[in-house]
């Protein structure tokens, strides 16, 4: 019989999980909304009683060959635990997330970034099935990352790599979280391109009246839309010939703008690339959405399996 695991996303504001089976089939999700000021307890505590009353529907923890997590902030992915920053996730910081799921539950655990374990979701089952070289960025309030390279996850020492939105494209631009200043993601996330947006015009001042407006032909936002996908395609560009990936995959809400955002940026990154990286490099929106971390949490805990007996 298949073994099936735990995925477990932990975000901001709330837990994701679901049982993860060893094809990566996603099924029986369950959402906890996850409140620091309400609960006034750790979020540890919240993913261990959330994981055991999922278990418990199904079988009990027994039934269950491991547990892959999924988290936001500067995730340690050796030592399975959260480094000196957690993110927006309050509490989180410093939390020893696999030594104490492992001694609660009495089975394997693995921690890596949220990201990461995005994009190893779409390298299972998703839109980077079959690739062996995928670069994924995530559109959003920042710029994520995760690069896939010779079929596996590039780490780092730390399982800190990634951070595609952390080099200055802007010496001397706008001050980041990361301390810096002039990196990629003030320039490149979905914010960015509101900010601008508002800037210019308050009636544009949400994702979905922009690209509306681009729609329609409205000059200002196309203008406005071509600016920013010009500063998305300077980073991929350097990606481009650090990696040279197979597959660029695109994630988050705005990827779904196949005309007005994934096209004209391949466009723009193949015509800035040396043209022997060009050569069948595609260009497509992740297809997963909010089940890539849960399944790639659980492949990148698969992955480390023949690594660690620690584990
Ligand atoms: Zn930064």
């Amino acid at each position: 019989m298949d073994r099936l695991f735990i995925g477990v996303d932990v975000g901001g504001t709330s837990l994701k999980l679901g049982v993860v089976d060893e094809q990566g089939s996603v099924t029986q999700q369950m959402e906890v909304i996850y409140s620091a000021e309400k609960e006034q307890r750790p979020v540890m505590d919240v993913i261990i009683e959330s994981i055991r009353k999922l278990a418990d529907e199904n079988g009990g923890i027994g039934c269950f060959s491991g547990i892959g997590i999924s988290a936001a902030g500067c995730i340690n992915s050796v030592t399975g635990s959260v480094a000196g920053n957690g993110g927006n996730v309050k509490g989180w910081a410093n939390t020893e997330v696999c030594p104490i799921l492992r001694e609660e539950f009495g089975i394997p655990a693995a921690l890596a970034n949220d990201a990461n374990c995005a994009i190893l979701g779409e390298l299972w089952t998703g839109a980077a099935r079959g690739y062996t070289d995928v670069l994924g960025i995530t559109l959003g309030t920042g710029v994520g990352g995760g690069v896939i390279t010779g079929g596996r996850l590039l780490e780092g020492a730390h399982g800190f790599a990634g951070e595609l939105g952390h080099f200055t494209t802007h010496a001397g631009g706008d001050a980041c979280i990361c301390g810096q200043e002039g990196c990629y993601e003030r320039y490149a996330s979905t914010s960015a391109l509101i900010r601008t947006a508002k800037d210019a015009d308050p009636e544009l001042g949400n994702g979905r009246l922009l690209f509306k407006a681009a729609e329609s032909g409205d000059e200002q936002a196309l203008a406005i839309l071509n600016n920013w996908i010009t500063e998305i395609a300077y980073g991929i560009t350097g990606y481009v010939h650090v990696f040279d990936p197979q597959l660029i995959l695109i994630g988050g809400g705005v990827s779904a703008q196949q005309k007005l955002l994934i096209e004209p940026l391949r466009d723009k990154v193949l015509s800035m690339v040396m043209p022997d990286f060009a050569d069948d490099l595609e260009f497509r929106a992740a297809a997963l959405g909010n089940t890539a971390g849960l399944a790639g949490a659980v492949y990148y805990l698969l992955s480390k399996e023949h690594f660690s007996e620690s584990m």
